[in-house]
C-alpha cells in the first residue's frame, strides 16, 4: 500500500517520507507528484508506530480496576488521542495495519478489539510522571483560586520543567515584533509604547497584577485583534526590535509534541490532555466580565517557566488564526524603535450562538 507525506499531520513522519526521497501517487489521498512511502518496500515507519502501540493493552488483558468505559479501538485512538494524520479513521486502520503488517499477523487483537493506556489509570504512575499528579485541570484551577494560591502540591514542577525545555523556540537579536494601543490621531510616542512598569501592570493570563510583562504579536494585524480595535479607532503600532538572541517557552510546540519524539510515549500520553489544556488557557482571550482569578492557573504556569529561567513564552493568537502572540517576561530586552498609526476602515466579526 502507498502513502504520501500529506496524509500525516505529523511533523515527525512527514520528515522521515520527505527523507526517503520517492516521488509518486498516493494511493490514499490519492495526490500525485508527492512523497511516498511504500508499505511493502519502506521499513522506516514500522519501529515508531510498533513503539506507539506497545503502550496500549487489549481488553482482555485489562487489569482489574481499569475503567472499561474508557476502552476505544485503535482507529479512534490513533484518529482522537494523537494527532498524527490527516485521513479518516477508515484509511487510519488500514494504513496502520499496512505499516505494521507484523504486528497485526502477531496480535491481530490489538488492532479489532478495545484497547486502553492502562498507566492513564495507574495512581503511583501519575503521581509521579503526570503534570498535575492524579488531579485533572480543573482541580487545579479549584485549588489556586480557592484554596492554597501560592504553594500548591498538586503540581509536578519537575515534569512541567521537562516538557518545557523540549518545547522552546529561538528568537535572534533584530527580529521585530509588534504592540498596538488604541490611541488619538496623533498616535503615542515610543516611550508610551512599551509595557506598564513594575507595580502598574494590570493582570494578564501571563502575568500577576504589578508584575511588568511585555505582550507583544508577531504581524500587525494580529495586534488589531488583541487590542480589540473597533471601527473608526486609531490604533498605534509599535514595531518593537529584539536586543539579544532569546529562548523562550513555546506554548504552541507544547500541544504539537508528537508521539515519536524523544520524550518517553507513555509519559507524553498521560500528559498530552493537561499540555493542550495549558496551551488553550493561555491562549484565552481576555473578556470584559473576567474575573482576575480566571487569570491565576496561568499565571503560575508562565511565573514557574520565567522562575526557571526561560525569557518568555509564545502562544497562539486565538483572535487570528495565522498570528500568535509572545509574553516576555524582561520588559527591556526589545526596544521600541517606530510607531506607525492606523485608522480602522472596517471589521468584520465572526461569531457562533452560545445555545449550540
Ligand atoms: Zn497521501
Amino acid at each position: 500500500m502507498i502513502c504520501c507525506e500529506k496524509c500525516f499531520k505529523d511533523a515527525e513522519i512527514k520528515a522521515i517520507i520527505k527523507g526517503i526521497n520517492i516521488i509518486g501517487d498516493c494511493e490514499i489521498c490519492n495526490k500525485k507528484n508527492v512523497y511516498i512511502y511504500n508499505t511493502e518496500k519502506n521499513m522506516e515507519l514500522v519501529e515508531h508506530f510498533n513503539g506507539l502501540l506497545e503502550i496500549y493493552t487489549t481488553s482482555d488483558s485489562f487489569p482489574e480496576d481499569f475503567p472499561r468505559e474508557k476502552a476505544n479501538l485503535l482507529k479512534d485512538e490513533l484518529n482522537d488521542r494523537w494527532d498524527i494524520f490527516t485521513i479518516d479513521k477508515e484509511k487510519i486502520y488500514t494504513l496502520v495495519k499496512n505499516i505494521c503488517s507484523e504486528k497485526y499477523s502477531e496480535i491481530p487483537d490489538l488492532f479489532d478489539l478495545p484497547i486502553g493506556i492502562t498507566t492513564l489509570y495507574q495512581t503511583g504512575y501519575l503521581e509521579e510522571n503526570s503534570l498535575i499528579k492524579t488531579f485533572k485541570w480543573e482541580d487545579f484551577v479549584e485549588e489556586i483560586k480557592t484554596v492554597n494560591r501560592f504553594h500548591t502540591n498538586l503540581v509536578n514542577t519537575k515534569v512541567l520543567e521537562m516538557f518545557c525545555a523540549y518545547a522552546t523556540t529561538s528568537y535572534r537579536k533584530g527580529q521585530v515584533f509588534y504592540r498596538g494601543r488604541i490611541s488619538s490621531s496623533e498616535g503615542y510616542p515610543v516611550d508610551k509604547m512599551g509595557a506598564p512598569p513594575p507595580g502598574k501592570a494590570s493582570d494578564g493570563r501571563a502575568n500577576p497584577l504589578g508584575i511588568s510583562c511585555l505582550y507583544l504579536a508577531n504581524d500587525i494585524e494580529t495586534t488589531f485583534h488583541e487590542v480589540r480595535a473597533s471601527v473608526y479607532d486609531y490604533v498605534s503600532i509599535g514595531e518593537f526590535e529584539l536586543l539579544e538572541d532569546i529562548e523562550v517557552v513555546d506554548f504552541i510546540a507544547l500541544d504539537r509534541i508528537s508521539p515519536f519524539s524523544a520524550i518517553d510515549i507513555e509519559l507524553h500520553s498521560v500528559n498530552k490532555e493537561h499540555l493542550r489544556k495549558i496551551s488553550n488557557e493561555i491562549a484565552k482571550p481576555l473578556r470584559r466580565g473576567d474575573s482576575s482569578l480566571d487569570y491565576l492557573p496561568t499565571q503560575y504556569i508562565a511565573e514557574f517557566v520565567k522562575s526557571i529561567g526561560h525569557k518568555g513564552i509564545r502562544f497562539k493568537s486565538t483572535r487570528n488564526e495565522r498570528g500568535f502572540n509572545l509574553a516576555v517576561f524582561d520588559i527591556n530586552l526589545f526596544n521600541c524603535t517606530e510607531v506607525k498609526i492606523y485608522d480602522v476602515k472596517s471589521i468584520k466579526y465572526d461569531y457562533d450562538s452560545v445555545d449550540d
